[in-house]
Order: structure tokens, then sequence, then C-alpha cells
């Protein structure tokens, strides 16, 4: 059903990868390690020898379940595989183990960050083929290599109803997915793959519409869109006549080529595959699998802007995070919840990412930011220390407390003291002073900034500024 009201219409088939042990029909391992020799992680399953015979991951399932339950679609009551016939290298049993007649899931939602609803199709469970590997490139190859290491892997595929109607929302559709996989712990946005396909057409064509095969990951998804809307315009403007077809993503070059212009459904002769039993979704497998399912990104934002007075946008940012969100729910029961909001939102955030990390890979406990905050909330360190500690915290975890006592890094309350070294400063920087005097209030910033040196941080900025213009007029 298209969207007659927009001028772009796009619907979006995204492939995902799940975080499990093992492969989704054999026990070979999912993933493998950095730079491991190509099929190596492989047997008679995954390579597709005749006569194998497919085990169900029920982990695998379980994830899938999962995402099912998170975007409240409808379960079916079997899960049933069929064979997907096709001939290429990449699938060397000849068909793709996957859904088809009966998906896992149907009629489910997504919201975006503008809270518009994106309606889902379908989710169902497939294997992932393997890599064709082009040794010099797509186009120069004279030969291409099939590594059998990824064959086999876990997949979801969601299909989303084409409610979307630009290339941004189609980006923020992929990020609000991801968010909702990280939160159910089902996939590792460092190690496994997401990608996705989409249709993609414009009012002035009718509606004709473009596939775009194998995006990944939600800058590219928009890059992508935005490259084809543009061509697709441009033809139609030259009084060419777009035609349905598959087209590839080149994000070296940065266009949409054509691959094929043929291609339905009907052509892959689905069946039913007979080596593998219908399983039923019983409510009481549901119900358990209800049991552990976390709180999501939108019931903490809910939660943080209503019950614990947090403006939105910093909430947005916090629960987006589900380790960032459980630490803010531990540290504001001990502190001040707008300045556990502050401290993770920018402070932590900010050294996290200068040093390319998350939270998980530091040993960065709840417990060292409640102290943290507390010795900020007790002025008994300045904010500029607490930074300082916060950039040390991310290598290592130590003993705040003494560190602060050892370092001698308690704020400097005594008046007599900060007095001495703004007098120093002043006779320091001359220059700085009659400009300041002359009316040129940036000028102290610089005076201010001589005497946290002296201080090493410990003297609180707005302190010394109330001083200096004392001392100064
Ligand atoms: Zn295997
Ligand atoms: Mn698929």
């Amino acid at each position: 059903m298209v969207n007659f009201t927009s001028d772009i219409v796009i619907g979006l088939e995204i492939h995902v990868e799940l975080k499990t042990d093992s492969k989704l029909f054999c026990s070979c391992k999912r993933s493998g390690t950095e730079g491991e020799e190509p099929n190596t992680r492989t047997c008679q399953v995954c390579l597709g020898h005749p006569g194998s015979k497919p085990v169900l991951n029920k982990k695998a399932v379980e994830f899938a379940i999962k995402l099912a339950l998170a975007t409240d679609s409808k379960i079916a009551e079997e899960l049933i595989f069929s064979r997907k016939s096709y001939f290429y290298p990449d699938m060397s049993k000849n068909y793709q183990i996957t859904q088809y007649e009966v998906p896992l899931a149907t009629d489910g939602k997504i919201k975006l960050e503008s809270k518009k609803e994106i309606g889902l199709v379908r989710i169902h469970m497939e294997e992932d083929p393997a890599a064709l590997v082009h040794p010099a490139g797509m186009k120069d190859s004279k030969y291409v290599l099939v590594d059998y290491n990824r064959s086999g892997d876990p997949l979801v595929e969601v299909v989303t109803k084409p409610d979307l109607t630009s290339p941004g929302e189609a980006r923020d559709f992929m990020k609000q997915l991801i968010t909702i996989l990280e939160y159910l712990e089902i996939f590792d946005v460092d190690n496994c793959i997401i990608k996705a396909d989409a249709n993609i057409s414009i009012k002035e064509s009718s509606y004709t519409r473009a596939e775009i095969k194998n995006i990944t990951g939600f800058k590219e998804i928009e890059r992508a869109l935005n490259y084809e809307v543009a061509r697709q315009k441009k033809e139609v403007e030259e009084g060419k006549k777009i035609v349905q077809e598959t087209r590839a993503w080149d994000s070296e070059k940065g266009i949409t080529f054509s691959l094929r212009t043929k291609e339905t459904e009907a052509d892959y002769g689905y069946i039913v595959d007979p080596n593998l039993v219908k399983i039923d979704l019983t409510k009481e497998w549901i119900n358990e699998i209800k049991k552990q399912m976390p709180e999501l990104a939108h019931e903490k934002l809910a939660k943080f802007t209503k019950e614990h007075g947090i403006k939105e946008e910093m909430a947005k940012v916090i629960s987006k995070d589900k380790a960032l969100a459980e630490m803010f729910e531990a540290v504001s029961t001990a502190v001040n919840p707008e300045l556990a909001a502050k401290w993770i939102r920018r402070e932590l955030t900010r050294v996290l990412n200068y040093n390319k990390k998350k939270l998980k890979d530091t040993e960065i406990k709840e417990s060292h930011m409640i102290e943290l905050l507390k010795l900020i909330e007790e002025k008994k360190i300045t904010e500029t220390v607490a930074q300082r500690i916060i950039e040390k915290l991310v290598e290592k975890s130590f003993d705040i407390g003494r560190y602060v006592k050892e370092q001698g890094l308690e704020t400097v309350s005594d008046q007599g003291e900060i007095e001495k070294l703004c007098k120093e400063a002043i006779k320091e920087a001359p220059q700085a002073v009659e400009e300041y005097k002359a009316g040129k209030e940036k000028a102290l910033n610089f005076v201010v900034g001589i005497v946290m040196k002296k201080s090493r941080g410990k003297a609180s900025p707005k302190e010394v500024n109330e001083i200096l213009k004392k001392l100064i007029y």
C-alpha cells in the first residue's frame, strides 16, 4: 500500500545478525576471531553437504521473540521454516533456510524520535549466506572466493511498511531499531552485521520503485537514499522512464547502480523445509521470555523526565544507551538527579568518546560516580578537579577519596589563601587588569585562568571571579 500523500515513499528490509554463541542450525561458532582463516568455522550443515541435518538454535529463536515482543508484534503460533531456492555460490545447498508463508511475527511497530509510528509488515528468521570475496574489487576481479565462516549465522529480517517518507526518517528508523536491539542484548553493534535493503520511489514517477541492496549502517542509508531520490528526480526531469529494478549502493563512490531489472518472489520457488519440524510457540514459552524483557529506552525516557525531573534533551541521550541509563538510575538514588544527569551526559560521555571506549570497557562503577558527585555536592572538590578524576578513572579504577587526600585536591575554601593567589595573579597580568578596567569584561578570564592554574583547579572559578572583581576595584 503506497502512501500517496507523500512525495517520497520508502520501505526497508533490514537483516540483523543475532548475538548468539553458535550458528542458526549447527554448533559452529557464530563469531570468529579477528583475522581468522576463511572456511575454518564450518561443518557439514553450514557447508550444505547432502544428507546433513539442521538442528535449530533455541537461543536464536528466543532472541527473535524478544524483538517481536519489543515491537508489539503479533507472534505466530508455530515456527515454520521454508527453503528459498536459488543458485549462487554463497549458498552451496542451493537454497536458503528462511521463513516465508508464516513469519515469526507480524504487525509490529517502531516509533521514530518524532514519535511517528512506522509499521512492521513482518519479522522472520533466516540463515546468512556465505561471504563472497572479490580479490580485486567487484568489477575487476577475474575470480571470486567463497568464505563459509559466515554461512548459517542467525539473522532476523525486519520488513517495514512503506511508511517512511524521507532518507532522514530511514536513518532514524535504523537508529531506533539498533537501540532496541542493544537494550534486548541480542545484538552487538561492534561485532554483528546490520544491513538494509531499501525500496524507494517518488511521486514524479508514479511511485515506480527501485530496490537498493546491502546498505550498511544508518549513516549510509541516508546517503544512499538521498542519492537515489536525486537520481530518480533527474531521470524524470530528463524525460526518461524509471524502471522497476534492483540497484546496488557503492559507498566509496557514493552512487547506486543497476544490478538487474526482473525479479519477483515467485522466482524463488519456496517450499516448507521437510528437515525442520514445526515448533509450537506456546503461550508458556512466550510468557517465560516476557519475564526476561528489560525496560526499553522509550520507557526509561518517560521515567527520567517524569519521575526524575530531567530535561527531555538530556534524558533522550542517556536513555539511548542502556549502560548509561542504568548508571543514571543508580547514581540518582544517591545524589541530585540533575547533577547525575549532567555528569553522565556531559563529562562521562566526553571522556568515553575521547578514549573511544564504552562504559563496559572501563572499570567505572556506579559507586565511583556516586562518590565523585557527592564530593562535588558537598563542595569538597571543584568541578575542574572532578573532571580530572573522571579522566583518570576511564583508564583504571582507584579509591577516589584517598586519591583526593593524597594529592591534596580538596577545594581551597580558605578565603585568605584564594585572595593571596588573586593578588599574585593581578601583579602578573597588569595588561589584562588594565583592559578589564577599561571595560573589556573578557580580559578578567585571563586573570581567573592564572589563579586556577596556581590553585591547580582547586579554587572555585565563581569565587575567584568575585574576589578578583573586589580586588581590582
Ligand atoms: Zn556449521
Ligand atoms: Mn532475507
